[in-house]
């Protein structure tokens, strides 16, 4: 694998990990407790300082501060997300994405309970 500032990489990572914010946020649940709420929250802090690629990691962290991140609902939280990725979109110069397209775009395969409420339940979906 080459090193991250090989722009096919960069490109392939960040289609990567798009994929995988847009799932979680898709899976999320439509009345989350509390608890769901704060470790969404958290994640997408934890993500954005962790993010592999330097300058991509220090514009979503700037992007966190400004539209802190949604978790009252699957809702709230998925057309965040998917606004944030828009404005990533046209800093990059590529076209806006329909936000209203989301369910019919993504689909984890893994149907059944969501992630959060079923930890504790099944590690097979
Ligand atoms: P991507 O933007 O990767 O999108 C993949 C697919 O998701 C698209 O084909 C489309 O089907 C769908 N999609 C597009 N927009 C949306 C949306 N708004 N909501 C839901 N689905 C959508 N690259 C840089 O060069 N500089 C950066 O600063 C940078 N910052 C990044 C920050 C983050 C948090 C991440 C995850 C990636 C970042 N990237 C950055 C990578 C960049 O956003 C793209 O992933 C990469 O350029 C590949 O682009 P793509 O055209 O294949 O589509």
């Amino acid at each position: 694998m080459p090193h991250l500032g090989n722009a096919t990489a960069k490109a392939e990572l960040g289609r990567a990990a798009w994929r995988v914010l847009h799932l979680m946020t898709l899976r999320f649940p439509d009345k989350p407790t509390p608890d769901d709420r704060e470790t969404l929250k958290n994640y997408f802090h934890l993500f954005a300082r962790l993010y592999p690629c330097g300058e991509c990691a220090a514009h979503f962290q700037k992007l966190l501060k400004e539209y802190p991140p949604q978790t009252s609902s699957r809702k709230s939280a998925s057309l965040w997300l998917c606004s944030l990725h828009n404005m990533v979109n046209k800093r990059l110069g590529k076209p806006d994405f329909d936000c209203l397209t989301l369910d019919s775009t993504y689909d984890c395969g893994c149907n059944g309970t969501n992630a959060t409420t079923s930890a504790s339940s099944s590690a097979t979906e």
